[in-house]
């Protein structure tokens, strides 16, 4: 039968963050640099080349590279679940996930990470609608 199926991803399993599972990691995050005055800051965001300083919004992933919040966020949840740079994978932070599953008898794989694609836009909505610079 066709429908909607809780999906819970092997801790190996290949794919994006959802919204919830990035908030559920808990990866730090902090406005400025003073934070975490140990760590290597990008002067250049990667992902949109903004020039960054002691005023922009980071990340500190779990293998202590940093990044420009709002863009390895969209990263995260938008492409996929490891860092851009060192390529260590947090793919076990991945939770339970609806999917809609067309012919789940068939071995047609076709389906839809609904949760993912709201995510999303929610992602890009919150990110680039209430971040504010202080
Ligand atoms: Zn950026
Ligand atoms: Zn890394």
């Amino acid at each position: 039968m066709s429908g909607y199926y809780l999906h819970v991803p092997h801790p190996t399993e290949r794919g994006r963050l959802t919204v919830r599972d990035l908030l559920l990691s808990q990866m730090p995050f902090a406005f400025g640099q003073s934070k975490w005055s140990d760590k290597i800051f990008p002067d250049t965001c990667v992902f949109c080349l903004e020039t960054l300083g002691p005023s922009s919004p980071y990340r500190l992933l779990p293998c202590d590279h940093v990044f420009h919040l709002p863009c390895i966020d969209r990263w995260l949840c938008g492409e996929d679940a490891s860092c851009p740079i060192c390529r260590q994978q947090f793919y076990h932070l991945r939770g339970p996930r609806m999917v809609y599953i067309a012919h789940p008898s068939g071995n047609s794989s076709h389906h839809h990470e609904l949760a993912d694609i709201r995510d999303k836009f929610h992602t890009l909505g919150v990110w680039f609608g209430t971040i504010t610079r202080p």
